[in-house]
């Protein structure tokens, strides 16, 4: 995992004062640190019968659709408000930087589909927790959350002690 360390840039204050932003660009633009982060995302899900990933907008769609390519399984884009074309039902929640809503399309998640939550970073847990809830509200189950990094400091875990959690990188 150092190497993928290496690759994750602190940017203090952004977007607003306080707030340390873990960049994960340097990560996605190198060929090796992105195949390693895929592989070790869906390493504990390859037999666990999930029939579809999901991902929160914007850079759980990067790693959310890789995700679902590497398991062989279509991805489904969680969006901010007004982007997708289709009814939709949405979920407002608390960021750790303000307020948010996630949407997906009525007809994304089947009743009973196994699903694979994945994200750039668990921070507070809002976003996860929402998107849990978005995906339950449409019929899914959500049998797992995958993120490429944990900010333990801010206890997110807390809010989703329903779920199993695969972080791969945690900073305390
Ligand atoms: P939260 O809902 O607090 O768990 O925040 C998670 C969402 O906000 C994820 O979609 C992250 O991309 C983003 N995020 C929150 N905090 C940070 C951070 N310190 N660095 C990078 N992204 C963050």
């Amino acid at each position: 995992m150092d190497s993928l360390i290496s690759k994750i840039r602190d940017i203090p204050d952004f977007p607003i004062k306080g707030i340390i932003f873990k960049d994960i660009t340097p990560l996605v633009q190198d060929p090796a640190s992105l195949r390693l982060t895929i592989a070790e995302l869906v390493k504990p899900f390859k037999d666990q019968n999930i029939t579809a990933v999901a991902g929160m907008e914007a850079r759980g769609f990067i790693f959310g659709s890789l995700v679902a390519w590497e398991l062989g399984l279509g991805f489904i884009p969680l969006r901010k408000p007004g982007k997708l074309p289709y009814d939709v039902q949405s979920v407002s929640y608390d960021l750790e930087y303000g307020q948010a809503t996630l949407e997906a399309h009525i007809d994304a998640i089947n009743p009973g589909d196994k699903i694979l939550l994945v994200d750039d970073v668990l921070a507070t847990g809002g976003t996860a927790k929402a998107s849990c809830e978005l995906v339950e509200m449409l019929g899914g189950q959500v049998v797992a959350c995958a993120f490429v990094i944990e900010l333990a400091m801010l206890n997110g875990r807390e809010k989703l002690t329903d779920y199993p959690l695969h972080s791969l990188i945690t900073y305390s």
